[in-house]
């Protein structure tokens, strides 16, 4: 086996948008495991829009990177030394140390996956976090019912794309999505079934919304924040709820947003706007997995996956390029 292997750092923390720059590839010895730990070969690493602001450095609900330091995140891969009786060589984990090739992980901070249940990369995507958060944003948060008409903005992303097929499997009377090309608002209609959707650059949001929906809606599913909430605010009915979910549109900002400047609206129309995170929903686990799994198995709920190949040092690339918008689904690194 070889001794030596890469990892990703954070050389130096983005002031704006990061740069290849910010980002340092490292050769390390590969680390050996100690009792109770497992050595993991990374077969694919997710890059996330919340890994953004975790290089500032300020207190959220996670610890931000420390410069110099190699970054974590969503990974899964393929236990090649196990100190551990739960875990065998061969076996595949789910865990928390990716952008680096070989993890010595805690086995008690490891989750074995069925390769033959689902692609390995699904537990990544639509079967991992990003769709337990629409499932859990969606259902719980913003107490989604039979027959509400919902907006989800960032639609084509790997949580949106989610959000928009259970509120259709769920009964919703209209789902409309928002995206950055013409090629994922089709996808958006043809493949996945959404009644509406809308390039948000081609005009202004509350424009296209108010032409999509043009009864309102009852729910809105943020991911992005700024003039979508604007824009959805504008649209919602009286008693209507809206998931902050994620403010993509500010992540990289060096100035306050200019929206929403229409917050007076909640008054009138008695909305709620509750924020969520994931890691909240843990008890709905199970149950999401049992129906996303049946969904995806008799094919009601379809997703797609955005997958760099090359190895660890695409990362930073990959990564980059989610922000820009380069993803459809998923966006994962195949190391
Ligand atoms: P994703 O949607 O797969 O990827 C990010 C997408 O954001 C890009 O593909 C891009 O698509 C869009 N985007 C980038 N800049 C934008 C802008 N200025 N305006 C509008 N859209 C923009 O990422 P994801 O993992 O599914 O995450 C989606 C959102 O959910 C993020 O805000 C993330 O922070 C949040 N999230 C929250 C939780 C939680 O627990 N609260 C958990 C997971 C994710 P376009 O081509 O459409 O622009």
């Amino acid at each position: 086996m070889t001794t030596t292997a890469l990892e990703v750092r954070l050389a130096s923390r983005p002031n704006g948008w990061p740069t290849e720059d910010t980002f340092e590839i490292a050769e390390v010895e590969v680390p050996t495991p100690g009792e109770g730990e497992i050595l993991v070969r990374n077969v694919f690493m997710s890059v996330d829009p919340y890994m953004r602001g975790r290089m500032n450095d300020t207190k959220s609900y996670v610890a931000p990177f420390q410069v110099g330091a190699p970054m974590d995140g969503g990974a899964l891969g393929e236990v090649v030394t196990s100190n551990s009786p739960g875990f065998a060589v061969g076996d595949h984990v789910l865990h928390g140390l990716g952008w680096r090739e070989y993890a010595v992980v805690n086995a008690k901070h490891a989750v074995k996956v069925d390769g033959s249940a689902a692609p390995l990369s699904a537990y990544l995507g639509v079967l991992g976090m990003p769709g337990m958060t629409a499932y859990a944003g969606l259902l719980t948060t913003a107490e989604f019912k039979e027959g509400d008409a919902v907006f989800v903005s960032g639609a084509a992303g790997a949580v949106g794309q989610v959000v928009g097929q259970i509120a259709r499997l769920k009964g919703a009377s209209r789902v409309v999505g928002s995206a950055g090309s013409p090629e994922k608002v089709k996808y958006l209609i043809e493949e996945l079934g959404f009644d509406a959707a809308f390039n948000y650059k081609d005009g202004p949001v509350t424009e296209q919304l108010a032409a999509a929906a043009p009864d309102g809606i009852d729910v809105y599913f943020d991911n992005v924040g700024g003039d979508h909430l604007e824009a959805a605010i504008d649209s919602l009915k009286l008693h209507g709820r809206v998931t902050i979910c994620g403010a993509i549109a500010q992540y990289n900002a060096t100035e306050p947003p200019k929206a929403p400047r229409n917050l007076h609206q909640l008054i009138a129309k008695r909305l709620t706007l509750r924020g969520m995170l994931v890691g909240d929903h843990r008890d709905l686990q199970p149950k999401f997995v049992q129906e996303a799994a049946a969904w995806i198995a008799n094919g009601d709920l379809k997703y797609s996956e955005t997958v760099i190949e090359g190895g660890i040092r695409k990362a930073p690339e990959a990564f980059l390029g989610m922000l820009r918008g380069e993803n459809t689904g998923k966006m994962l690194v195949k190391l």
